[in-house]
């Protein structure tokens, strides 16, 4: 059996050529594996048009450990930190910062609204207290695209530095801190990258890092530390994850080759073209407004034919080689479906096709939701 295609907000598809970077051993004193930290560090620096004021921290573990690092070692005990929430993500970051044991202020909006820059500029200007901001770019939640340019120039004014999760986003969509300032970013291997899961990073200002030593309250996840360990000797602090980083040097070749952020969010777009007119075809409805899907990942709500039963769509699916997701909302019963990864037309294509035949298989005639004014 070939490897299902992973429809999914991560891990996701990988390249052959991805996988095969890993079938070797490397020493974490190793020139080779030193120099490809080095250049991964400088690469990704680079992808965020950062290179004259930021620099690169990797960080051991799934996505969540560097947003961990990055708001335990920025936001100082004394800070507080204004979360925008509009999904499970942002929830997220406010449980680390309580975690943590810093204090946190939230701004709320339902998962199918865009974060307001407006009520981020008057609830800053309304309280001094707030130190930091944190928000994330693509709340891979419902797949809404949060309009970050806006959010950033309102904390740029209100002099509040801006923390960003841009997870599912990073070398997909646009992000230059020439144009959108931010004191720190943070993404992981495994997903627009398209490398294989198992290190974060953190993209932040140099002179924020400068002054972030001692602020960490965990040993490893601070990103000073591993920040002067890199410094020092090349080296990471503690056991680095070495196929990992040696999968993700062979994924920016292979990014830059596509032609980086531009390109790749290209295939996506084309991905997410495919699949919602495609979807629609069979009856099925997106949550968001078009205006507000990222090319990413599909929310689409559940259908209301007695006969969809998901976990009966969803084996069927898997059965034909491709894996899709549950939802994660409270705000409509629903399912979603990735375009990201190594996929490009021919799998969606093939995804859809196999979304037929299984609805034949069940009985369903059409993915029609309820109508909006029912669900209400
Ligand atoms: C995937 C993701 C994360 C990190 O999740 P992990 O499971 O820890 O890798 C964080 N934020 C967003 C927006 C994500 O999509």
């Amino acid at each position: 059996m070939p490897d299902p295609y992973l429809l999914t907000p991560g891990p996701l598809t990988t390249s052959a050529t991805v996988k095969a970077a890993m079938l070797h051993d490397w020493g974490s004193r190793d020139a080779a594996f030193i120099a490809a930290t080095a250049s991964v560090r400088d690469r990704l620096v680079r992808l965020a048009g950062a290179e004259e004021t930021h620099t690169c921290v990797l960080m051991q573990g799934s996505g969540t450990f560097v947003v961990e690092a990055m708001i335990g070692s920025l936001v100082p005990p004394s800070g507080t930190l204004l979360v925008l929430v509009n999904g499970a993500y942002g929830r997220r970051m406010v449980t680390i910062a309580e975690r943590l044991g810093r204090a946190a202020a939230v701004l709320e909006w339902p998962e199918d609204k865009a974060v307001d820059a407006a009520a981020v500029a008057t609830r800053l200007a309304g309280d001094p207290a707030i130190s930091h901001v944190a928000v994330v770019q693509c709340e891979t939640t419902s797949g809404l695209l949060n309009p970050l340019d806006d959010i950033a120039a309102v904390c740029a004014e209100q002099r509040r530095p801006l923390l960003i999760d841009a997870m599912s986003a990073f070398g997909a969509l646009p992000l230059d801190a020439r144009a959108t300032p931010f004191m720190a970013v943070a993404a992981s291997s495994n997903k627009c990258l398209e490398g294989v899961p198992g290190l974060g990073f953190a993209i932040v200002r140099c002179d924020a890092l400068a002054a972030a030593a001692g602020n960490a309250p965990s040993l490893s996840l601070d990103l000073y530390d591993q920040w002067r360990g890199f410094e020092d000797n090349g080296q990471w602090r503690f056991t680095p994850p070495t196929h990992v980083l040696m999968a993700l040097a062979q994924a920016l070749d292979e990014h830059a080759a596509e032609g980086g952020t531009a390109g790749r969010g290209v295939r996506y777009r084309r991905n997410l073209d495919i699949l919602v007119s495609g979807m629609a075809q069979l009856g099925f409805a997106p949550l968001l407004a078009p205006d507000l899907q990222a090319p990413i990942i599909v929310t689409f709500r559940m259908p209301t034919d007695p006969a969809f039963l998901f976990e009966r769509f969803y084996a069927g699916l898997s059965q034909r080689g491709y894996v899709i997701y549950p939802g994660k909302l409270t705000v409509a019963d629903s399912f979603r479906i990735g375009c990201i990864g190594r996929i490009g037309e021919a799998e969606m294509h093939g995804a859809l096709a196999a979304i037929a035949e299984v609805m034949g298989e069940l009985g369903v005639a059409s993915g029609a939701p309820p109508r909006l004014e029912a669900a209400k």
